[in-house]
């Protein structure tokens, strides 16, 4: 039995899909904060799939040999609607799903992010950088939860010997992210696709690199049952760095749409370059991202239209 929270997210779901695909028992945990019920209706009748509903700031029991901890809204704009609730998910959720891994002597994965890395001073980001991050900014909620995370998750393996492994995922994104969340690839396809004003932020020189949620979930997979004894962290993503403003092109060339490009106020402590040295992944794991920006992209535009027209 593996043990998915966050299971009814965006990455969450297509894991579940996927270790579902491959026979394995599933219990996909979530308090569908910023998760839905629709990603995952179409697992609802398989006999292997068992849905609860559960805030991983309260205790939860159950026999699992595997724990994939997901569960933390991702976006800007969904960890800042309650940024209490969202460093409480991460530490005390944390705590919680690190007390059941020990009692069930289970693996537990913690799905970390580029994130703990804050504005960074060294580019490519490796796994040996102690990063940049602001500990009283608006995302601090959000990067300081997941720095907290990763130190609970190594103090239970030294401390009590836990099977942890760590991953830290840079920007991912494909179907089934939510249309509302505010990041950057379904704001700029939603609004393209509808012919609105694209919002970029700042001058848009910013960048990050984006890695499609197969390649992501494949590389999360490989982690978990990598038996060398690798515990991470390690860097999962797309080495492909694109500059905001030129995102926003490809995504109006994409979609053939009318829209106009307009800037809007940088948010504070907005990092300003992001791109994974994933050389520690490629050494022990055997991954690297498969997919093409554009090949994901157009994948992600149909299903955003397909949801905007109410297909699905
Ligand atoms: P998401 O918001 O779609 O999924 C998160 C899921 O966790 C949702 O289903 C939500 O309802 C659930 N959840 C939130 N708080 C919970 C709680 N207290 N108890 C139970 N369930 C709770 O986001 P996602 O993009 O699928 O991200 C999944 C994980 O990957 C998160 O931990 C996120 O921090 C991490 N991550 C994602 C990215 C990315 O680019 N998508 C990058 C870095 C890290
Ligand atoms: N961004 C933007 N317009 C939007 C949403 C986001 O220009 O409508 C920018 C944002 O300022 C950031 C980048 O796109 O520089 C990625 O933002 P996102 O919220 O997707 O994720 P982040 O990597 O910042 O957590």
């Amino acid at each position: 039995m593996i043990l998915i929270t966050g299971g009814a997210g965006f990455i969450g779901s297509h894991l579940c899909e996927k270790l579902l695909n491959e026979g394995e028992d599933i219990i996909c945990l979530d308090n569908f904060f910023t998760g839905s019920k629709d990603n995952i209706r179409h697992l609802l009748d398989n006999k292997k799939f068992e849905l609860v509903r559960h805030d991983i700031t309260k205790e939860y029991m159950a026999e699992v040999k595997q724990i994939y901890n997901l569960a933390c809204p991702a976006s800007p704009v969904h960890y800042q609607y309650n940024p209490i609730k969202t460093i409480k998910t991460s530490v005390l959720g944390v705590t919680n799903m690190l007390g059941l891994a020990k009692r069930c002597k289970a693996r537990i994965l913690q799905a970390s992010t580029s994130e703990v890395y804050g504005d960074p001073k060294v580019h490519p980001q490796t796994e040996n950088y102690w990063g940049n991050v602001n500990p009283i900014g608006i995302r601090s909620c959000y990067d300081e939860g997941k720095r907290v995370a990763e130190t609970l998750m190594m103090d239970y393996h030294r401390q009590n010997g836990v099977d942890i492994r760590i991953i830290r995922i840079f920007n991912t994104y494909g179907p089934r992210m939510a249309e509302n969340d505010g990041r950057v690839v379904s704001n700029f396809i939603v609004q393209a696709l509808k012919n609105e004003d694209i919002t970029v932020y700042g001058d848009g020189m910013q960048t990050r690199s984006f890695c499609y949620v197969d390649d992501l979930v494949d590389g999360a997979i490989k982690m978990m049952n990598n038996d060398k004894g690798f515990i991470g962290p390690v860097n999962l993503g797309n080495t492909a760095e694109t500059p905001i403003i030129d995102f926003a092109k490809i995504i109006i060339e994409l979609t053939g749409s009318r829209s106009k490009i307009v800037h809007k106020p940088l948010p504070s402590d907005d990092p300003t370059q992001r791109r994974p040295d994933i050389s520690l992944a490629k050494e022990m794991l055997e991954w690297e991202p498969s997919t093409e920006l554009r090949t994901g992209l157009k994948k992600t535009i149909e299903y955003f239209d397909k949801k905007l027209k109410g297909e699905i």
